[in-house]
């Protein structure tokens, strides 16, 4: 049995150890740590101390590391801290106690909900508060950038807010989102004032995918960054960025109901638009039991569901469609099934007399080939660079290969710009991707 006079010293010992790495233990590899118990000699030569560290074995095995080396320090911080005869020599040791840390996981979990509430909360007063309020979504705009960005300037446009939403040059509007409501109150973003008192960029996660907005998002007083990429840089003066949502357009749904504004059905059209497009019409990952809650809480608002698949998906040209027989045509399977590929160069958008943004949705025709890894498509750009896009078939990841390209995304679809010709492009991804698989 434990005197208790050492029970008091080791009480004493682990209270006062917490406050060390607390307050003097400033290195982050240390992350999130707790003393969970003490146990010192009774001739105070030794003290064992029970750590329990929170993250990846690999996290918690450099935590480790770290605290190792700076047992000397904390043995004389916590001579100073507690009055004993002799400072105890400390032996570190790991505490393994599941229960311990899965009560950190549920602490740090409620933190980050609560943290995230107080995001929303600070928008949504942001947003009555703020007279004029600038809004854009990414360049080369998708239904969920657009989506969200006319649902967000219809709500706060209604609610007497005067709203500058628009898209970054040079992409045309895409234009089979041509039949959404809001589209009207896009401004020409050369229109676009300078140091608004709050700006709001969607979708974007990092302020490059601005274009040239760029400059002008960040002259705001307030940024505010609401996005769902895991990716996401994090630049705002305010980020709600949730990587679990389907879409951007799911947070401006729970940013509305925050703020109490009524959902009218143009609104929900443009959201359940944003929904469907990012999921590929609840068909990838991202799809959870909360997507189609949100998709019947949509069309119970009055969204016109069918209207949007027959615009976005029974709606393409003649024009697309032949070049869409063209990428298909040249779809080459290289190393081994790892990789299947195609491309469409300005000359075929001459020749067919399609558009580049009619193609958003042309690399799912590729997905659907079976027995391929990673599939990619090369957009010859008029600038002469190549926009490439990345899909995994079976969990691969491609976000790690578009990063490291320059570009990023999600775990399994991503893109990026290449600076180099079609050919090189391809030539370029291959050598990675083999690089990648060692
Ligand atoms: P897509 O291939 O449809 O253009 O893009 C797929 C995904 O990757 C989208 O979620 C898009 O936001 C992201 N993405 C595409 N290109 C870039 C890029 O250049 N930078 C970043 N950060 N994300 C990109
Ligand atoms: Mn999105």
């Amino acid at each position: 049995m434990i005197p208790d006079r050492m029970k008091r010293v080791n009480e004493a010992c682990k209270e006062a150890l917490g406050e060390i790495l607390q307050e003097k233990i400033k290195d982050p590899r240390v992350g999130f740590v707790t003393v969970t118990g003490v146990e010192v000699t009774p001739d105070l030569h030794q003290a064992k101390v029970w750590l329990s560290v929170l993250g990846s074995d690999e996290e918690v095995e450099t935590a480790m590391r770290v605290l190792e080396k700076a047992k000397g320090f904390m043995r004389k911080e916590l001579g100073m801290r507690v009055r004993m005869r002799y400072t105890p020599e400390l032996k570190i040791i790991l505490d393994h106690g599941p229960e311990i840390s899965e009560r950190l996981q549920g602490i740090l979990h409620e933190l980050e909900e609560e943290w995230q509430l107080k995001e929303l909360e600070r928008i949504v007063s942001a947003l009555k508060e703020t007279a004029i309020i600038g809004i854009a979504s990414h360049i080369n705009p998708d239904g969920d950038s657009v989506g969200s960005l006319l649902a967000l300037a219809m709500v706060l446009d209604g609610a007497g807010r005067r709203v500058r939403p628009c898209i970054p040059e040079p992409w045309k509007f895409p234009p089979q989102y041509g039949f959404l409501p809001g589209r009207e109150m896009l401004i020409d973003p050369g229109d676009l004032e300078e140091g608004l008192e709050l700006f709001v960029a969607l979708d974007c996660s990092n302020p490059e995918r601005l274009g040239p907005l760029q400059a002008k998002a960040e002259s705001a007083r307030t940024l505010i960054n609401i996005d769902h990429h895991e990716d996401n840089k994090l630049y705002g003066t305010v980020n709600l960025v949730e990587a679990a949502a389907s879409s951007t357009s799911e947070i401006v749904l729970a940013i509305i109901k925050e703020g109490g504004w009524s959902l009218e059905p143009e609104v929900a059209t443009c959201l359940y638009t944003g929904v469907v497009t990012d999921t590929g019409r609840f068909q990838h990952r991202n799809t959870s039991p909360r997507t189609f809650a949100l998709a019947g809480e949509l069309a119970s608002a009055g969204a016109d569901i069918f209207q949007v698949v027959k615009e976005v998906y029974d709606n393409q040209s003649l024009q697309y469609t032949r070049l869409l027989g063209r990428a298909l045509q040249r779809l080459d399977v290289v190393e081994d099934h790892s990789l299947g590929y195609s491309y469409i160069t300005q000359q075929d958008l001459d020749e067919t007399g399609a558009t580049l943004p009619e193609t958003e949705d042309l690399i799912d025709h590729l997905r659907a080939v079976k027995d391929i890894r990673v599939v990619a498509l090369f957009k010859e750009l008029e600038d002469g660079r190549v926009r490439v896009s990345l899909r995994s078939r079976d969990g691969y990841e491609v976000g790690p290969i578009a990063r490291a390209m320059g570009g990023g995304g999600h775990a399994l679809a991503a893109g990026y710009t290449s600076d180099k010709d079609i050919t090189r492009s391809i030539e370029v991804l291959i050598e990675k991707l083999r690089d990648r698989r060692g």
